[in-house]
């Protein structure tokens, strides 16, 4: 009997922490990227860029196919491929008017999470689905594997261990995709390395109004990111400042050329920004962004091809599968996709 006892108290002991663990844990607000990472679909609703590049989310985001006349998506397990309809529309725009220009076809990047927000991994910004990584890589001639998609290195522009361009990497047909990217009036930046900047400083001739649109940053020797401004119909987007109209190529690009830029940070690393934000922190807007209904299927919301998004119209009737070019892919997508990598 007394040993009975003693069994009881010790599993009332066991009830009693593990009730209290669980207050615990419900009490502690959850992390906003959490929320958005585990979001396999959009939010069903008209689009909208709410709040910043580096702090918001996206509705109504459609995604960008596998595979189009002129461009394969990369890294498909990582589910984001999705983007405002006015960026998905422009990345299809570039494939093709490069392709034109003679580049063979555009390697895509991540864009954004179905719902946008924070991310579990990588980028600080992307969260509003106007940013797109854009691979220096060019597209092979042939169909890539999902496996060759996950696992295929990018090539650097960068010999290694410099800040200078490699110039048997770097050929007139990146440039050429940078002019035709940076020419678009809805994009406003694209990010690529100091020595991809200074490169073109140094050997763009004729007009070079278009470099001004070209920023130096960190990274971005893989791939150039192009970033759109805020759309229409997204009052809750906040614009970034524009920037100098000159070609940048004076003192703000010699900065990046002095040890300061590269300096590790001294003292304790503050925690990334993303890695700590709760919804909180996020434009009202983005509860309900959570919350929104999803698409009947991703096919539904995703662009193919130059004919436009094959669109559910967003909240009405099934989408006109019959006016799209082409099959959306065969490329089976990895399920359970992992959150991420
Ligand atoms: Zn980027």
């Amino acid at each position: 009997m007394r040993r009975d006892m003693t069994r009881w108290m010790r599993l009332a002991a066991l009830v009693g922490g593990l009730l209290a663990a669980g207050v615990a844990a419900a009490s502690a607000e959850p992390l906003a990227k959490t929320l958005f990472g585990h979001k396999q679909l959009p939010a069903a609703t008209a689009p909208a860029a709410h709040g910043f590049y580096s702090k918001g989310c996206l509705a109504g985001g459609i995604a960008i196919a596998v595979d189009g006349p002129n461009w394969q998506a990369m890294r498909v397990s990582r589910n984001r491929r999705w983007g405002h309809p006015e960026l998905v529309a422009l990345i299809e725009r570039l494939s093709r008017e490069a392709a034109r220009d003679g580049w063979p076809g555009l390697l895509v990047g991540d864009i954004s999470q179905p719902r946008g927000g924070p991310m579990l991994s990588g980028h600080a910004s992307h969260q509003i689905g106007l940013d797109a990584d854009i691979w220096f890589t060019p597209m092979p001639d042939r169909r890539m594997s999902v496996a060759e998609r996950e696992s295929v290195s990018a090539v650097s522009m960068l010999k290694p261990g410099t800040l200078t361009v490699d110039d048997r990497k770097w050929t007139p047909a990146h440039a050429a995709v940078l002019r035709r990217a940076a020419g678009y009036p809805e994009v406003e930046r694209i990010l690529v390395h100091p020595g991809i900047k200074k490169k073109l400083c140094d050997t763009v001739t004729g007009d070079r109004s278009w470099l001004s649109k070209i920023r130096p940053f960190w990274g971005h020797h893989y791939h150039f990111h192009v970033r759109i401004g805020c759309p229409d119909g997204s009052p809750g987007c906040r614009a970034q400042a524009a920037p100098p109209a000159s070609d940048g190529c004076g003192e703000q690009l010699a900065w990046w050329f002095t040890e300061e830029p590269w300096r590790p940070a001294e003292g304790p690393q503050k925690p990334k920004a993303r890695d700590v934000m709760t919804m909180a922190a996020l434009p009202g807007a983005c509860r309900a962004v959570l919350e929104a209904p999803a698409p009947p299927s991703e096919a539904a919301v995703t662009l193919a091809g130059p004919e436009g998004v094959p669109l559910l119209a967003y909240g009405g009737a099934e989408p006109a599968r019959a006016s799209v070019g082409l099959p959306r892919t065969d490329i089976p997508v990895p399920q359970p996709r992992p959150a991420d990598r």
